[in-house]
């Protein structure tokens, strides 16, 4: 076989080959520098690779459905792992009448999302409660007032300029935390949601939100405060708006990881 002419294009080349073989079928180049907490676990991509990972590069997680068989490389190949931007629309499409878990038997409505597809900033929560429930809309009871307040007088950002959404869809019985076997069910959703916005800054709002997007289990003490990223997006954990209403001491911790997050958009 003819050897390329270009060493560094040949080796990258082999590694996305390698990626695409394992069932990536994202590869973002980072335009970060490294996380603070780059050496956990939590901020980077789990598949085992040989020693010499290429470092300019951040690998998203695997997709549900491995890619079929490697096919020859080729110049074009460099780029073919990019993936085209699904619709918001696209997805709430598949999305449907969801029955993909028992959520659905209690549910009045699947609240998808809303706010700006174009939006420099997603914030996920948990799921819905009951106004949610009824309205269809994220976040819109006594906790969405406080988000929206943390986003309008906080952020100084117009609430419909960012993004809002759960990591499930339907509200759980007496708004109880929802279980493992939902979460698998609908976290593919939120993914989506994610990256078909690509924003420049993910906030999670609670612990079952920064579980769920960062693959961790700790205190939200130990969570918020610190940023992660999410396939390549910069992901801080802050509390979650209904857990301020109970508490409401913590309200200037949220307040500093919100200034975190402004100072890494005005940056
Ligand atoms: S929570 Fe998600 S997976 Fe479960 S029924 Fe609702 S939309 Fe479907």
């Amino acid at each position: 076989m003819e050897k390329p002419e270009n060493p560094d294009l040949a080796e990258l080349a082999k590694w996305l080959r390698y990626y695409r073989d394992l069932g990536f079928t994202h590869i973002f180049r980072s335009p970060l520098q490294p996380s603070p907490l780059a050496e956990t676990p939590v901020a980077v991509a789990t598949a085992a690779a040989p020693t010499t990972e290429p470092e300019a590069y951040t690998i998203a997680m695997p997709t549900r459905t491995p890619k079929p068989a490697a096919v020859p490389p080729s110049g074009s190949d460099l780029f073919a792992a990019a993936a085209p931007r699904e619709s918001l629309e696209k997805i709430r499409e598949d999305l449907g009448d969801c029955q993909r878990c028992k959520l659905s038997q209690g549910r009045k409505t699947i609240v998808f999302g809303s706010g700006n597809p174009k939006a420099e900033i997603v914030f996920v929560g948990e799921g819905p409660g009951a106004d949610e429930d009824e309205q269809g809309l994220p976040f819109v009871g006594r906790a969405g007032q406080l988000l929206t307040d943390m986003i309008e007088k906080g952020l100084k950002i117009p609430r419909p300029d960012v993004y809002i959404c759960n990591i499930i869809k339907c509200r759980p019985p007496q708004n109880r935390k929802p279980e493992k076997d939902e979460i698998a069910a609908c976290r593919q959703f939120v993914e989506r949601q994610i990256d078909s916005i690509r924003p420049r800054v993910i906030c999670a709002l609670g612990a079952t939100a920064a579980e769920t997007l960062l693959n961790v289990k700790e205190a939200m003490g130990r969570l918020r405060g610190r940023w992660y990223e999410f396939r390549g997006i910069p992901l801080i954990v802050t509390y979650h708006p209904a857990f301020l209403l109970r508490d409401p001491s913590k309200k200037s911790e949220t307040w500093s990881d919100l200034k975190m997050l402004l100072a890494r958009l005005a940056g």
